[in-house]
């Protein structure tokens, strides 16, 4: 899984290890496609061998990346070349930072803790429009007033600030005793998970997290808050926007 080291790696040299029955998906020795997890929807693009072959979704089934193929069929040992489709991507990579900036935001400013989220690259989309829309779910009863404006705000001058965003792989008894990561519910990671990844917004959000991240806040854009609505007690939804800065 080349992306946890390396969100910006686009292209890589891979070989088929296995091909599943039935849909002829691929599993690779190495890869860069993110699949579906944690709230990213996958990655998509192409992967070149004999033919050019469209990737069109990656799944992950226990420890195997499956990619799903559309064309000719692969065999177990062909040598391919693998291209991730950027746009999306990077589109995501913004949608999912906003994400953690928006969780910081708002334990900050409320101590209140995230329940669920998900996120939605939207492509082909001419300059000044969305590139992506999200949403978040957090534990408020009622809403704050002026929460909708409030956050845009506040999420908005933290992306501006371009706080660095680092990648770390630490041994799961220190990642545990990290006061920052206890709020995150790290102690909820099965145990048989030794090392656990974490992605620090620095001086603003700490998540163990296995998705793909900008390098700084400022190349997420701007953000803007569509909507605020309540699922239930204690379970208040916001959807928002990525734009450009
Ligand atoms: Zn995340």
């Amino acid at each position: 899984m080349l992306f946890l080291h390396d969100a910006y790696l686009r292209t890589f040299e891979a070989t088929v290890v296995a091909v599943r029955e039935g849909d002829g998906a691929v599993a690779l020795d190495r890869t860069a496609f993110y699949a579906t997890g944690g709230g990213q929807p996958h990655d998509t693009g192409a992967l070149a061998g004999r033919a050019v072959t469209a990737v069109t979704a990656v799944e992950k089934e226990g420890d195997v990346l499956w990619h799903t193929v559309d064309g000719e069929p692969f065999t177990v040992g062909d040598e391919v070349t693998g291209e991730i489709d950027w746009e999306r991507r990077h589109a995501l990579m913004r949608t999912h930072t906003a994400l953690h900036v928006l969780c910081g935001v708002i334990w900050n400013e409320y101590g209140k803790a995230v329940t669920g989220g998900n996120m939605e690259p939207l492509s082909a989309r001419p300059p000044g429009e969305a590139r992506a829309r999200a949403r978040m779910d957090f534990e408020f009863d009622p809403l704050p007033a002026a929460f909708g404006e409030t956050i845009e705000a506040r999420v908005n001058e933290e992306l501006a600030a371009g706080r660095p965003i680092e990648v770390a792989f630490l041994p799961r008894d220190v990642a545990l005793a990290d006061p920052d990561l206890i709020r995150t519910k790290v102690n909820l990671i099965p145990e048989s998970v030794k090392e656990i990844r974490v992605i620090d917004i620095v001086g603003l959000d700490k998540q163990a997290d296995g998705g793909t991240h900008v390098r700084s806040t400022d190349e997420v854009g701007r953000v803007r808050v569509v909507k605020t609505e309540s699922k239930g007690k204690a379970n208040k939804r916001i959807r928002i926007e990525v734009l450009d800065a």
